[in-house]
């Protein structure tokens, strides 16, 4: 025990005290890096920054653990508990590392160049510039996928960004609030306390898994007088949901959400978003009018504007997807020289997942580690990247979890109680740093103790 206190007190101590760092060097070429997400920040971790000079653009100055934000959407954990500032990183790399808090807006291959604007509220004289780089590293991300309907960006939420998650939060509360004022109709307490949630796959599953422990844990004391009318509705236009785990675990989530009073309704398809109420078609191809007082939209990714751009501009390079940027197995952008881009902002084979960005991004940061070597005249052959699975994990609600697992090339389902500690246990440990971790499993404990906050 006074072994790992002097070890985490070591470790906070070293967080807070990074040793000096070299200065940029020119003769060293320069990677600029966009993003500041699991693809970003798993190749900045592993990269050797004795070899290059780096430079990140990003419109947020912070990595995001985007795999507990359902949580914080009902404050089960605090949003700061899993941001983690940049700088936290950079200052910890053996040569200083710039960032640039600002958006890249477009990508020159020819000139090697790109432009950024500063998208904060607050600009100095200077907001807007181009910077040149040798190589180009792009890990953006990718956008909500709205389909291009009308109505979806005004009046839904998504659940991506921290402030997506604040958004719900307070939707949410104040939906309650408004449900309980004073004479309010029958009608629109009803609809008021609807909560939608469009889009069955891990993001959805999550979010109305927590909005119901939140409801049975919490607002079950708070509000009694209005809890039995609140009611959350899961749309999804495939048969099922979850179609990435095993049908033993869709359906046992499926029976979960039956026993919590979740609505499932499958092959049912938005159709218009208005402010208050969604139209759908749903499986027997009836047009039905649904009220709602929130609205979640979870229905996956789309290209970002600047990875169209880019995209657009390596078309006859061979970018001939619509769905993201083409890389090959070294994570070469297809077109473009010196250029590579990882995780959701590409298309392959693979799903847009925080572990696929991850086993990306440090690859990519070997990849660079043998282009350095082969300057130095070392002659290294390196091998495609190969992407191991290790497995689905989705919280359900009510304490469980489901998992499926690759096993002695195999594969386990479970799911429970038991996975559900096993879930906690994997994020934990996943998690980029100490600080993290403490603050989250800090928030566990706040949260089971006092119970979740219900203020607005
Ligand atoms: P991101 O992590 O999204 O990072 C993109 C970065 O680029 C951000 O820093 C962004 O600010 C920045 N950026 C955007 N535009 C620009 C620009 N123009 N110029 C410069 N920078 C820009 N995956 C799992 O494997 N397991 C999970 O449990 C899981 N749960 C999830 C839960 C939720 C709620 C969500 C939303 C996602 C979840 N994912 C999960 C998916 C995972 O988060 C993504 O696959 C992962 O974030 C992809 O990493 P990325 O680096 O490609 O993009
Ligand atoms: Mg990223
Ligand atoms: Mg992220
Ligand atoms: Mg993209």
């Amino acid at each position: 025990a006074v072994g790992a206190v002097g070890y985490a007190s070591y470790v906070v101590y070293q967080n807070r005290h990074p040793t000096e760092q070299k200065q940029f060097d020119p003769s060293k070429r320069t990677i600029v890096l966009l993003g500041t997400g699991w693809g970003a920040v798993s190749f900045l971790k592993k990269l050797n920054t004795d070899d290059f000079n780096v430079i990140i653009v990003s419109p947020r100055n912070y990595f995001l653990f985007t795999p507990l934000l359902p949580s914080c959407t009902v404050g089960t954990i605090e949003l700061r508990s899993i941001m983690e500032p940049i700088r936290f990183i950079t200052r910890h790399k053996s040569r200083n590392v710039k960032f640039y808090e600002s958006e890249c807006t477009d990508i020159d291959p020819e000139s090697k160049t790109i432009s950024i604007t500063d998208v904060s509220d607050i600009k100095g004289a200077v907001s807007n510039t181009t910077i040149p780089y040798d190589y180009l590293v792009v890990a953006i991300g990718a956008d909500n996928q709205t389909f291009g309907m009308a109505g979806v960006r005004e009046h839904a939420c998504f659940l991506k960004e921290i402030w997506d998650a604040q958004k719900i939060r307070t939707r949410l509360m104040d939906c309650v609030e408004s449900a309980g004022f004073a004479s309010q109709t029958p009608e629109e307490v009803s609809r008021l306390l609807h909560m939608v949630v469009v889009g069955g796959g891990p993001t959805g599953v999550e979010y109305a898994a927590e909005l119901h422990d939140f409801l049975k844990d919490d607002l079950q004391i708070w509000y009694p007088e209005l809890v039995d009318k609140l009611r959350i509705t899961l749309v999804e236009a495939l048969p099922n949901v979850l179609p990435m785990f095993s049908s033993q675990l869709i359906q046992y989530t499926e029976r979960t959400f039956k026993q919590n009073n979740i609505e499932v309704l499958t092959k049912t398809m938005v159709k218009e978003v208005a402010d208050k109420e969604i139209k759908v078609m749903d499986a027997n191809k009836n047009m039905v009018s649904i009220p709602y007082g929130l609205l979640v939209w979870a229905t996956g990714n789309c290209p970002r504007p600047l990875a169209r751009k880019l995209m657009a501009r390596l078309k006859e390079g061979g970018q001939s997807s619509p769905r993201g940027l083409l890389i090959d197995e070294y994570m070469r952008v297809a077109g473009a020289q010196d250029m590579y881009a990882i995780g959701d902002c590409t298309f392959t084979k693979y799903a847009p997942t925080a572990q696929v960005a991850t086993q990306q991004g440090l690859y990519l940061a070997s990849v660079f580690a043998n282009l350095a070597r082969i300057e130095r005249g070392e002659n290294r052959k390196i091998s495609p990247f190969e992407y191991t699975h290790q497995g689905s994990l989705a919280y359900i609600g009510s304490d469980r979890a489901i998992a499926d697992l690759p096993f002695l090339n195999g594969n386990v389902s479970v799911g429970g109680v038991a996975t559900y500690v096993f879930w906690r246990s994997v994020y934990i440990s996943n998690m980029f740093s100490f600080r993290n971790r403490f603050l989250v499993v800090g928030d566990w404990v706040k949260s089971r103790i006092f119970g979740r906050d219900v203020s607005r």
